[in-house]
């Protein structure tokens, strides 16, 4: 799920004792803090960033914030928020995918152009980039976060089948790069 929202802010005490509400840090740089859940889930959201970097796939500096209910994710298992250059995940789902989907919308804000992902809506056959009075399966820009996710998260010995051939040619539409489960 993605959505163009206002991103909340963190609050900090100054050194006088006063609060002070700041806007979540831009980086420029690969960092990712993982706020809140336990240590096994901050390790699997890290996990999922590793398969992202291991594929040189940038992601944009953003926050993950591990939620332990659906309340702050409106009910779905994710969903990436972004405000200009600003972008922030919650997370409300232990489910592995969910995260590494999230991410797929990072990657793809923080990496494409307009021109980018018209490109890939058509290429896809798909009707819109993320207009949301179409339904979801129909939204390229979530087509993409499910061919990253899926792609990443495949196992080398995927079998050659019409599904498998369409996931990887997306993935190579949308990265400019190989799938790591294409085997010629
Ligand atoms: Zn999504």
């Amino acid at each position: 799920m993605v959505a163009l929202t206002t991103l909340p802010t963190t609050t900090a005490a100054t050194a006088t004792g006063s609060l002070k509400t700041t806007a979540v840090a831009k980086t420029s740089r690969l960092s990712v803090p993982v706020l809140g859940g336990t240590n096994q889930q901050r390790a699997a959201v890290e996990r999922a960033i590793a398969l992202y970097t291991r594929r040189k796939l940038m992601l944009p500096g953003l926050t993950v914030q591990i939620h332990s209910d659906e309340v702050k994710c409106d009910g779905h298992g994710g969903i990436f928020r972004y405000s200009g250059s600003d972008m922030h995940i919650d997370l409300c789902s232990d489910v592995p995918y969910v995260i590494v989907h999230e991410l797929g919308h990072a990657w793809s804000h923080a990496n494409m152009t307009d021109t980018d992902r018209r490109s890939y809506t058509r290429t896809r056959g798909l009707p819109t980039w993320n207009d949301w009075s179409f339904e979801w399966k129909e939204r390229a820009a979530e087509d993409a976060a499910f061919v990253l996710q899926q792609n990443l998260m495949a196992t080398t010995s995927v079998r050659a089948t019409a599904r498998w051939d369409d996931l990887i040619s997306a993935y190579e539409a949308l990265t400019r790069q190989h799938s790591p489960v294409r085997v010629s």
